[in-house]
């Protein structure tokens, strides 16, 4: 028969079917039981940035509890949750003072962190092992000692000797949150003496809900490093944010290697700008450095009064910038068309109506293109 070669063909796929079918059918009706595949079905929300002159540039939370003081998650949930919300680097900064749940964990200070060792090690997220002391807010306050040895020797009574050891132990300090709790910031006796012994490196300019503007300017003023941190307890808030398009509060570390040392140099070196409610803060320098990397402009037209400028952000972070008076919303990663009038200049001044590099000051800045 002419047709052989093709009957056998369809017997040799029809048979293979019946086959396929078997065997799956043996597999699926085990009356005893069917075991389901296991789906990985999270995946982490990557963040972008290209590199700022040479420096890339880190997504990190330096303040977040667990059920080791106050927190109402186990460390390694703290891990998975950082790691799946695109941070980069994380701190579980239990309180010394405050543990409520002491009764069903352990004394030992330094046990969060070993817990979240081996999970952050499973997926690349450098932890840094770091406490929150925790006094009485309205004259001492509450203060993150980053990068120590060993938490339990900070549980010293005195509030002053507490930061001290860390120091000794080398930690980058931290004060938390200055405007929590308190009707107006201010800079108290306590805080003063810290300062005038150099025993503060960074101060927190956002805490989870709350943003302190005067706050940026001791930032600046002082030479601080920028900080904005979750200071999460519970589940840090993604469902609301996630819709308006606003990611986790952060500080972004501008880090010439990406380890535990390179953060702890770019925070030495105050290259960071804190990332909130679609909010940079930074100081002038670091965020021009930043929007240069991120803001590229290339113009596309001229009709001899009127030039158009692609102005493309590469960054997963929001802009609002503004150009004459027209205001221009540019999400991440995305583009808009600029219109100037036709000028011999290659830049336009813009504003950055939502970087600040000061309280109630934001970014003037030249965007040039080509
Ligand atoms: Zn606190
Ligand atoms: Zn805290």
């Amino acid at each position: 028969m002419k047709n052989t070669p093709f009957i056998a063909f369809l017997l040799a796929v029809v048979c293979i079917g019946v086959v396929n079918f078997q065997q799956l059918n043996a597999q699926e009706l085990n009356p005893n039981k069917v075991t389901y595949p296991s789906y990985q079905t999270e995946s982490r929300t990557n963040i972008v940035y290209p590199k700022v002159s040479g420096f890339t540039v880190l997504s990190c939370d330096f303040h977040t509890h667990t059920m080791f003081s106050d927190g109402l998650v186990w460390p390694t949930q703290r891990v998975a949750e950082a790691w799946l919300g695109g941070m980069d680097a994380l701190a579980i900064t239990d309180h010394i003072e405050y543990r409520p749940y002491r009764q069903y964990t352990n004394n030992d200070h330094n046990t969060s962190h070993e817990i979240a060792i081996p999970a952050a090690a499973h997926t690349g997220l450098i932890l840094i092992k770091g406490t929150e002391i925790t006094r009485t807010q309205r004259t001492i306050g509450h203060f993150n000692a980053l990068f120590i040895e060993d938490a339990n020797k900070i549980a010293v009574d005195d509030p002053k000797e507490s930061i001290k050891e860390a120091k000794r132990q080398g930690a980058f300090v931290m004060w938390n949150h200055p405007g929590w709790a308190v009707d107006s910031t201010y800079i108290k006796d306590f805080q003063a003496d810290l300062f005038k012994d150099g025993l503060i490196d960074g101060i927190e300019v956002y805490n989870n809900t709350e943003f302190y503007p005067r706050v940026l300017s001791w930032a600046i003023d002082k030479n601080l490093a920028i900080i904005a941190t979750t200071d999460v307890h519970g589940y840090v808030e993604s469902g609301t944010l996630q819709k308006n398009g606003v990611q986790r509060p952060v500080t972004l570390v501008l880090v010439k290697e990406n380890s535990a040392k390179g953060i702890r140099e770019a925070l030495d070196s105050r290259r960071t700008l804190a990332f909130f409610q679609n909010i940079l803060a930074a100081r002038e320098d670091v965020a021009k450095m930043f929007v240069d990397a991120n803001i590229t402009a290339k113009k596309v037209h001229s009709d001899g009064k009127t030039i158009f400028i692609n102005v493309t952000n590469n960054g997963s972070a929001h802009y609002e910038m503004q150009s004459g008076n027209k205001l221009y919303a540019i999400p991440a990663l995305s583009s808009v068309i600029v219109t100037t009038p036709e000028t011999d200049k290659k830049f336009i001044n813009v504003n950055f109506k939502n970087i600040y590099i000061y309280e109630n000051k934001t970014l003037a800045h030249d965007l040039y293109f080509n």
